[in-house]
C-alpha cells in the first residue's frame, strides 16, 4: 500500500497517486493488448485490431479515467473545505482512496461524498450527448451505484442526512 499525507496536495502528488494505481492490472492488460495486436498484424486480421483498439479505449478512457475522476471529485471538495488540516491519499494494488484530517462540517462531508459519483455522472451525461456511439458514458454513469449505502459514499450521504433529520426532529419536540 502507498500512502501520502499532505497539508497541500500538489499536481505531482496527484500524478503519483493516480498513475500508479492498480499497476499490475495495467501491466497485464498492456501485455494482452500488445500480444493480441501483434497477432492481428501477423495474421492481417483488421477485425481483431479494431476490437483490441476498442477494448483498450474502454479500459483507459472508461474504466481508469472514470475512477480517477471519481477520486478527484472527492479531493476537489475536501481540499477546499474549511477545517481540513491535511489530506491523505492512498492506493493499494486495486483501489484508490482519499481521506481528510481535521474537522469537517456535515455539509462539506455530504458535498465531498456526492462529488465523486456526481462528477462521473455529469461526465457520463456529457459523453452520452457528445459521443453516444462510443458507449464510454456507461462507465461514468455506473458510478451512481456508489451512492447506494453499501458503499462508503452512500453511507456518508445517508449518515449526514439522518443526523440532519434527527436534529430537525429534536428541534421540533
Ligand atoms: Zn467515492
Amino acid at each position: 500500500m502507498w500512502s501520502a499525507r499532505a497539508e497541500r496536495v500538489g499536481a505531482g502528488l496527484i500524478c503519483r497517486w493516480l498513475l500508479l494505481a492498480a499497476w499490475p492490472l495495467h501491466l497485464g492488460f498492456g501485455a494482452l493488448v500488445v500480444a493480441t495486436g501483434a497477432l492481428a498484424a501477423v495474421t492481417e486480421q483488421t477485425g481483431i485490431a479494431d476490437a483490441v483498439a476498442a477494448l483498450a479505449a474502454h479500459y483507459v478512457l472508461g474504466l481508469c479515467c472514470s475512477f480517477g475522476l471519481h477520486e478527484l471529485g472527492h479531493l476537489f471538495v475536501l481540499s477546499r473545505a474549511r477545517g481540513i488540516t491535511a489530506i491523505t491519499l492512498e492506493r493499494t494494488l486495486w483501489r484508490l482512496s482519499v481521506s481528510a484530517h481535521g474537522r469537517i462540517s456535515g455539509r462539506a462531508a455530504l458535498l465531498a461524498a456526492l462529488a465523486g459519483p456526481g462528477s462521473c455522472v455529469v461526465a457520463g451525461i456529457a459523453l452520452l450527448m457528445l459521443i453516444p456511439q462510443s458507449h464510454l458514458h456507461l462507465w461514468y454513469l455506473a458510478h451512481a451505484v456508489f451512492l447506494v449505502p453499501v458503499f462508503g459514499d452512500g453511507r456518508t450521504v445517508l449518515s449526514v442526512v439522518l443526523s440532519r433529520y434527527r436534529q430537525v426532529q429534536s428541534h421540533a419536540e
